[in-house]
């Protein structure tokens, strides 16, 4: 900038701004609403270790928030003290910043809230024979005096943004404001069931929670929160790697919520928002819940901090991990894992991730089956073995690898499902029992022994889990596997289907259809998905667009899922069908390599178990 007056060229245009000034407008970033605030005196409060903290607010934290805690408290010197900028007890040295435990390091909330309110801080440390009171307004200290406390602290913040009007115009309805602190204190409580929390707003109590000691303290803590049941709503999730700790809770499908928000994720106890990792928890529970529908989760994620960034944004709820891909493939196999021991089955065990290669297809061949010692790699579908994917293979460079696999007429049924039959073996089949035989009940059932107890599948159901999930992959990938018609086929469609099946042409081909449109409402149809029942493959394509617009309707449902949803459905091998023992066994070793073997895409169960013990009670006999 040119000076624009000799006396400006003379002594500058660059000051030094007013701390107060400063303050006010670090605030900004670090006091947003009076659900920041909020956020930061209750995390101080557990900095100082604290084993009961309240809240109080009024009018949604408008006119106050008050935190209370029974912390260590601070010495009067420190009262004081507390309100500079970057005045922290928690970091000495550069060191320091490499191994934070406690929440807060940066020394700025006290400063910027109390920058934009009126303050007014009680401390006492139990040594000290009073207690200190410190009034601040505007980042002006205005008094300072002793008092009378018990022990720990108490900062009442009044009138946030009174003196930034605005910021106090950008607030929401008291509801939605309300709302914010609420899930901050829940946040919070969830990362501490050991801290007994109380949360009042305009002197109703919105939350008291007793703190919640040893095994299971966090179900307890999350079930005293929402009203729910520890043992049978929520499923307890934990695993070890020598890079990452994910440990928590995940509520079980029926607990579902309409709206997205009761999702907690904390890394290294930190509350923290990452889309990217929410969705690979939603993708664990991936046809078990209905569209427009979110799980709920708090989990936890430990990891050494040098891994982690999470100082990337000054409210402290970002972070960088420096294996991304790595922390979802190890998060999404872990939850899936926990919710299938869940259903009481036998152990759904794939390998677990490996985190350095980053792969969320790291899920393969697993020691997990017990039973049957066949060596072979894992088929994922009822379809024929798939090539490895290499970077530079070209999308039709699958059909040339298959021509010699796939026959012209398509593949039976039978052949299809016995290609993986031998040599393969699933990565979480159950373990079957006696002699490892299988029956099917009324053409629909497959009814398998199991170690102890029996299992019944839902034939139709389990099949079009197992396709739905191979079309989901398939669309990922981009290419699907094919089956030449013998005679290709040229297909009249409506104008609308017509549309329809052009807006789909990428997908349909993605999952294995081998279509062309041609001029007019006409298209010619040279190959359709592999592993589909046969006698069908003539009208799959119709039956699809057809199936496709009735959950648009019905459902709501679109694009992808909508898609494989579709397929599955109208491909999937009907009850009525009988099916030779290999298929059966096909079917199975299927199912359980699906990341959800447990419900069919609409959520209807594929099977049922019936445990030794339940024969037992129900046959009177006492072990
Ligand atoms: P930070 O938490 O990043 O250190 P803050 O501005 O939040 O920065 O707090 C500044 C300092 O004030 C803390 O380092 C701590 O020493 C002290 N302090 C704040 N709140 C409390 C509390 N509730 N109990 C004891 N000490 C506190
Ligand atoms: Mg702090």
């Amino acid at each position: 900038m040119m000076p624009r007056t000799d006396s400006e060229a003379e002594i500058g245009v660059i000051r030094v701004m007013p701390e107060v000034l400063a303050n006010k407008i670090a605030a900004g970033e670090v006091v947003q609403r009076p659900a920041s605030a909020a956020k930061e005196l209750v995390e101080n409060a557990i900095d100082a270790g604290a084993s009961r903290v309240e809240v109080h607010v009024r009018d949604a934290g408008r006119t106050l928030i008050q935190v209370i805690d029974d912390g260590c408290g601070l010495a009067a010197i420190d009262a004081v003290r507390c309100f500079g900028r970057h005045a922290t007890s928690k970091i000495r040295s550069i060191e320091d910043l490499e191994r934070i435990v406690t929440l807060g390091f940066r020394g700025e909330a006290l400063a910027s809230i109390a920058a934009v309110a009126r303050v007014e801080l009680r401390s006492r440390r139990r040594e000290d024979d009073h207690a200190t009171l410190v009034r601040i307004e505007g980042g002006v200290i205005e008094e300072t005096a002793p008092c009378a406390l018990a022990g720990g602290t108490s900062v009442a913040v009044r009138h946030l943004f009174y003196n930034v009007p605005a910021r106090r115009s950008f607030l929401k309805s008291d509801v939605t404001e309300l709302r914010h602190v609420l899930d901050a204190v829940q946040q919070a409580a969830l990362a501490q069931p050991g801290v007994a929390f109380l949360f009042r707003s305009d002197d109703a109590t919105v939350l008291d929670l007793p703190a919640e000691q040893g095994a299971g303290a966090l179900e307890r803590r999350a079930a005293a929160m929402f009203a729910w049941d520890p043992a049978k709503d929520l499923v307890p999730v934990e695993e070890e790697t020598s890079y990452l700790r994910v440990h928590g809770v995940v509520g079980r499908p029926a607990i579902r919520k309409k709206s997205r928000g009761d999702q907690y994720l904390f890394v290294n106890r930190r509350p923290v928002r990452s889309p990217y990792l929410d969705h690979a928890v939603f993708s664990a529970f991936r046809g078990l819940l209905p569209d427009g529908t979110y799980p709920f989760f708090a989990l936890f994620l430990d990891i050494d901090p040098r891994h982690v960034d999470v100082n990337v944004h000054p409210a402290k709820s970002e972070v960088k991990f420096d294996d991304e891909r790595g922390v979802y493939a190890m998060l999404k196999a872990v939850v899936q894992r926990s919710l299938s021991l869940a259903e009481g089955l036998p152990r759904i065990d794939g390998d677990a991730p490996n985190l350095l290669a980053g792969s969320p297809d790291a899920r393969r061949s697993g020691d997990g089956s017990g039973g049957t010692d066949l060596p072979g790699p894992v088929q994922r579908t009822f379809g024929p073995p798939r090539p490895e994917r290499t970077a530079e293979a070209p999308g039709d460079l699958s059909a040339l690898l298959y021509s010699g696999e796939v026959k012209d007429g398509g593949a039976r049924p039978a052949e299809l499902l016995a290609s993986d039959a031998t040599g393969s073996r699933g990565a979480g089949r159950p373990e079957i029992g006696g002699d490892g035989r299988l029956w099917q009940l009324a053409d629909t059932y497959v009814i398998a022994p199991l170690r102890t107890g029996l299992m019944i599948v839902d034939q139709r159901a389990a099949h079009e889990r197992i396709l739905f999930e191979r079309s989901l992959e398939s669309l990922d990938e981009g290419f699907g596997l094919s089956q030449q018609l013998l005679f290709p086929r040229t297909v009249e469609f409506s104008v609308a289907d017509f549309a329809l099946l052009q807006e789909l042409l990428t997908d349909l081909r993605s999952i294995g259809f081998d279509v062309e449109p041609l001029s007019g409402r006409t298209a010619l149809i040279r190959g359709v998905p592999a592993g589909i029942r046969t006698g069908d493959e003539e009208m799959i394509l119709e039956d699809v667009i057809a199936q496709y617009r009735e959950f648009e309707r019905t459902e709501r449902l679109r694009g992808r899922t909508n898609l494989a949803r579709s397929l599955a459905r109208r491909s999937a091998i009907r009850a009525g069908t009988r099916l030779d023992p290999q298929e059966m066994r096909a079917l199975i070793d299927q199912l359980f390599e699906c990341s959800q073997p447990y419900a069919a895409p609409d959520g209807s169960p594929t099977l049922v178990r019936i445990g030794a013990d339940e024969l037992d009670r129900r046959f009177g006999r006492r072990r």
